[in-house]
């Protein structure tokens, strides 16, 4: 094998990417190549939690994309940072802890036809590289024994999770006023059911951001069977038409550094490039729509009505308060409560405008296009309305700012929520996993792109449906258990 010719190449340093190079290079035999857009990840700001108000909007380590106007939005657009630097978006992103709700995963069981992404079946493959506080003190802490927490939870793997640090009187005042709401406390929101109020757990280790760069990249970086390139930018699959009208990827093309370098793949070429890069590079090497071929934080999970079957809406309530993310902090104490609809039914879209790689893509986010979304929109205003009422809260006398308390109409708040709302980065299923039957299933149950050999897509983009929760944890279950399924494959090709 010459120097340009790799087992696997994984496009995309990210979260999924890291955790990717990390098992396929576990073999010394396979030689595996991780090509990353961003420079590393030795930039301070990254490490320190509140540093990521500092990493959003600067290109060292955002790609500083913007949403097309939105109707949905008011023909607002906003800023849509994506990581772009080693550790990609767990590099510059919030570091909640959640994996979203058992419901979510067996819904996409349900979806593929394939029961092994049911939660029972994903469970162990979060379990498996996690290093959860909890059973710091041994298995477990509580019972020394069979618990809640080690039947759900993982200890001694790369995945740190520990409890946030910062403790605010308001925040607890919230949490309280919560309760006065009706609202349950939960001391843990990873279990499988997260409805209640609670502090979020983070991926820190003593206080400093774990990004997946430092837990699953930094400690195998030496293996001489891997090969890291930073600047690397991928611009093109590689596609050969094989017998019997069959495709296959057969490498990339790549930038780096000012130099076009071609590598070749002698199995797979993973696509781990994230929710918007993934479709970007698909499209741009010809696999898409025809059309475009030619050109310190506390959470609460709540119900937005009584009359919703489980926790549909996420709060991130935090201290502060600004414009968005990246704009001064305003000038006055305040609180935020962001409040984030889990199972939107509005789709998007991510599509190239141009055949060039420098070209950002179009991203075009449809918000509240629905008339479900624009209700649960509404319902969730009010609900933050009621619980700011509650006689726990009243000692910081809380006045509205936005939308503002003289704005009560359903019509008028709808117009209200176009006018502030703004993205909480999830963004997912942009090149979908599905069965054979759903036209609009870019990946099969085993991740591999329909009607090409040799390529899957490993990262948030093949999500069928968003999680209920942050979307950073189950990116990294879907790369662990791709990484057995690729291994597992290439036994069975070295069997036969
Ligand atoms: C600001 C922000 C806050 C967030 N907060 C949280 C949170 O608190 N908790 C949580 O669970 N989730 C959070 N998320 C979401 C979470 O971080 C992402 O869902 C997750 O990181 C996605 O992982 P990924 O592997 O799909 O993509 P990424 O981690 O984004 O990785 C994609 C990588 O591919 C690289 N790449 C792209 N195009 C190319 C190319 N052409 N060539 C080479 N390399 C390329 C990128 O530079 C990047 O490094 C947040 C995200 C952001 C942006």
């Amino acid at each position: 094998m010459d120097d340009r010719t790799f087992d696997y190449i994984v496009i995309g340093g990210g979260t999924a990417g890291c955790l990717l190079a990390n098992r396929l290079s576990r073999d010394p035999s396979r030689r595996v190549l991780l090509l990353e857009a961003g420079k590393k990840d030795n930039y301070p700001w990254i490490h320190i939690p509140v540093g990521y108000l500092y990493c959003i909007g600067n290109p060292r380590t955002d790609w500083l994309y913007k949403t097309a106007p939105d109707p949905g939005l008011n023909g607002r657009s906003l800023r849509y940072p994506r990581g772009k630097t080693l550790g990609g978006s767990s590099s510059i992103n919030g570091m909640i802890y959640m994996r979203g709700q058992a419901r979510d995963y067996d819904a996409w069981a349900a979806e593929t036809g394939d029961a092994s992404w049911s939660w029972d079946q994903v469970l162990p493959y979060f379990k498996a590289h996690e290093d959860h506080y909890r059973m710091d003190g041994g298995a477990d802490p509580e019972t020394g024994g069979n618990s809640r927490f080690s039947d759900t939870h993982g200890h001694g793997g790369e995945w740190r999770i520990e409890m946030q640090r910062l403790r605010w009187d308001v925040l607890e005042a919230f949490a309280d006023a919560a309760g006065e709401a009706g609202f349950p406390r939960t001391d843990d929101f990873n279990s499988g059911d997260n409805e209640g109020v609670g502090y979020f757990e983070v991926n820190q280790r003593s206080g400093w951001r774990w990004n997946a760069s430092k837990a699953f990249l930094r400690p195998v970086r030496k293996r001489a069977n891997l090969t890291i390139l930073t600047e690397a930018h991928v611009e093109r699959l590689v596609i050969d038409a094989k017998a019997a009208g069959r495709k296959v990827c057969k490498g990339v093309t790549v930038r780096h550094r000012g130099q076009k370098v071609e590598y070749a793949s002698r199995r797979d070429v993973i696509l781990s490039a994230g929710a918007v890069g993934s479709p970007q590079i698909l499209q741009l090497s010809g696999i898409g729509p025809g059309a475009l071929l030619r050109k310190s934080q506390l959470g609460a999970f709540t119900r937005s009505d009584p009359s919703q079957a489980h926790a549909n809406v996420e709060y991130h309530v935090q201290p502060l308060s600004l414009d968005a993310f990246g704009e001064p902090l305003h000038g006055f104490p305040a609180l935020t409560a962001s409040v984030c609809n889990l199972n939107p039914t509005s789709r998007g879209s991510v599509r190239i405008t141009s055949a060039r790689m420098e070209d950002a893509p179009e991203i075009a986010p449809n918000y509240l296009a629905t008339a479900e979304d624009r209700k649960v929109a509404v319902d969730s205003l009010r609900q933050v309305r009621v619980i700011a009422s509650m006689p726990a809260l009243q000692k910081y006398r809380p006045q509205e700012w936005k939308p503002g308390p003289q704005f009560q109409d359903y019509d008028e708040l709808v117009k209200l929520a176009g006018d502030i709302a703004n993205t909480i980065f999830h963004p997912v299923g942009t090149a979908k996993m599905g069965s054979d039957s759903d036209p609009m299933a870019v990946v099969d149950n085993r991740l591999k792109v329909r009607g090409i050999d040799g390529l899957r897509v490993v990262d948030a983009s093949v999500m069928p449906t968003i999680v209920s929760g942050n979307t950073n944890s189950p990116t990294l279950m879907i790369a662990e258990k791709a990484a057995s399924m690729i291994l597992e494959d290439a036994r069975k090709v070295v069997a036969s």
